[in-house]
Order: structure tokens, then sequence, then C-alpha cells
């Protein structure tokens, strides 16, 4: 089962059935009005038409519910089931695996920790993608999620721009713009409900790393009380998953990235291919 929210559900169910995974569904929390603005939305992309077609005859067969969220998994050793909530509506489905992802976050240590200002959980560049820091360009995700596009037209300002080339860079400006409307529809249609923020209980462990559960967590009044009471975010991920579930869920911002900001294998190092 693959569930949560964002354009990534089908593309890693296709990932997953390509690999030979009988995908039982997608669950996706968005509700069918904004996905089907989003959907005439893209009339003016082309290619992103392209892209979804793909997806969709490569998912053939495979239910995409709306207003649809996992509620509980189940399993001792292994995962058996998870049971499902749309409105009112709640029922159980058999599987052996789960992929959950709910929307995407940026990566913004690298750039916070060479003191780059951060903008709405974004990098905050100028047009030239130039940071709050003097000769520091960023671009890609880390300064909004919009796909691969956009990612590269950023990219290319930023190098023009760093290189000296404003004209050059200036000329890749409205193709850029055109991928921020899809940055900004995505960030519209898969926003988190609201009603998400009622899924964890008492025993639902928030950061997996040093095993904290919610209830440990919900009393605490901030980021750093919840580190120094709990161990919350000082385990090998740093924070990196607990930090914007934390964000969501009690409105908690992380105060600080030390290095390394992943954790990486000496062989990763050593050896990269
Ligand atoms: C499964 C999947 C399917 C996707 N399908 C589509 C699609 O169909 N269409 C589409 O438009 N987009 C798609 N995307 C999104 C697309 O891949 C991204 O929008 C795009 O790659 C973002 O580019 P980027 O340069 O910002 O980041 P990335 O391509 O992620 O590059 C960032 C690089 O920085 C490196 N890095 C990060 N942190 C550090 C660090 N601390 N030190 C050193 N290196 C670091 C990473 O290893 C990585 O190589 C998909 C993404 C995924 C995961």
């Amino acid at each position: 089962m693959v569930a949560g929210s964002g354009p990534l559900l089908p593309a890693v169910a296709a990932y997953l059935k390509n690999k030979g995974a009988d995908v039982v569904l997608i669950a996706e929390q968005a509700p069918f009005s904004r996905l089907l603005k989003f959907g005439l939305g893209l009339i003016s992309l082309p290619g992103k038409i392209f892209q979804a077609i793909g997806l969709q005859r490569q998912l053939v067969g495979v239910p995409y519910i709306k207003s649809c969220r996992p509620i509980a998994a189940h399993g001792e050793e292994k995962l058996t089931g998870v049971t499902l909530r749309q409105g009112e509506k709640i029922w159980h489905v058999d599987c052996d695996y789960l992929a959950c992802g709910f929307h995407l976050v940026p990566n913004t240590e690298l750039p916070e920790m060479l003191g780059c200002a951060i903008e709405n959980g974004v990098v905050k560049v100028d047009h030239y993608q130039q940071t709050s820091q003097s000769g520091i360009f960023c671009a890609g995700e880390s300064t909004g999620i919009g796909g691969l596009e956009l990612s590269l037209a950023e990219g290319r300002i930023a190098g023009f721009a760093a290189a000296g080339n404003q004209d050059a860079a200036i000329n890749i400006f409205a193709e850029r713009d055109k991928h921020k409307r899809f940055a900004r529809m995505l960030n519209e249609t898969f926003a988190l409900r609201d009603e998400l923020k009622l899924l964890p209980d008492d025993g639902t462990i928030v950061c997996r790393c040093e095993d904290v559960t919610f209830a440990r967590l919900k009393n605490q009044r901030s980021w750093r009380d919840a580190k120094l009471q709990t161990r919350c975010g000082m385990g090998p991920c740093q924070g990196r998953i607990c930090g914007p579930a934390t964000e969501f869920l009690l409105g908690w911002g992380m105060d600080s990235v030390r290095p390394p900001v992943f954790a990486a294998r000496v062989e990763s190092l050593t050896n990269p291919e």
C-alpha cells in the first residue's frame, strides 16, 4: 500500500509495481475537489500531463482513493494490514508493506549552516537565486518543492548569475516562473488537512530513532524542551523525520542544525559508486 499525500505517491506506486509489487491501493489525503483543480491547472503544462498519463498507464487497476488516510498499522514482527479512514468510513486492508509519506519537505540544513535566511520553510532567494548571504546561491527543492524542470531552470539561473552573466540568467526567468506556478499548485493541492493532527494517539512513536511516543511529546513546550526531556530528534536522523512531524502536529520549529547534516556511511565516502 502507498499512502500519504503528494505527486510522488503514484510515482512510488509505479516504481514498486514495476519491481514486481502487487500494489493494493494508493491512499491520498487530498480531497477530490483539489485534485480536480490540480488536473485542470496542468493544461498549461503539457510536459506534466504526459508524465501523469505515463504514470496512469503503469497504474491501471490500482485504486487511487482520495480524502483517505491510514489511521493504524497492524502486525507483530511484520506488517499484516492497515486501517484506513475516508470521512466517517473506516475499514481494514490486508497488506505486507506500507509506504507512507505526507508530501515533501525541502532540505535546508546546508544553507542554514551557511547562515542563509529561511522563510516559510524554504531558503529565501532573490530573482537571481542569490540567498541572503552574498555569493551563496541556492537552486532546486531547498528553495521550494516544484519538480525537476523548476529545479533545472533555477540551477541554470544560479549558475549564470554566479558567473556574472546576469543577462543569460534573465532569459530563463520566464521559464522558471512557468514552473513556479506548478510549485504553487502542488502546495495548494497537497496541503495537509487539519484532521491529520488527530492521527497520533498516545502510543504513536513520533521519533523513531529514539522511540519517543506522542504521549511524551504533547506536553513539552518546544522542540528544545522535547530534546532535553525526551531525546526526541537526537538520534541518527537528527530530527529530519520527527522535526517536520512535530512542526505540523505541535507547531514547533527546529532551532538549530549541526554537522554532519546527514549521517553517511564511511563506505559511501570511500566508494561512491
Ligand atoms: C521517486 C521520485 C520520483 C520523482 N518523479 C518526478 C517526476 O516525475 N517529475 C518531476 O518533475 N519531478 C519528479 N521528482 C522530483 C525531482 O526528482 C526533484 O524535483 C528534483 O530532483 C530536485 O532537484 P534538486 O537539485 O533540488 O535535488 P536533488 O535532485 O535531490 O539533488 C540534491 C543533491 O544534493 C545531495 N545532497 C543533499 N544534501 C547533501 C549534503 N548535506 N551534502 C552533500 N550532498 C547533499 C543529494 O545527494 C543529491 O544528489 C521525483 C522525485 C522522486 C524522489
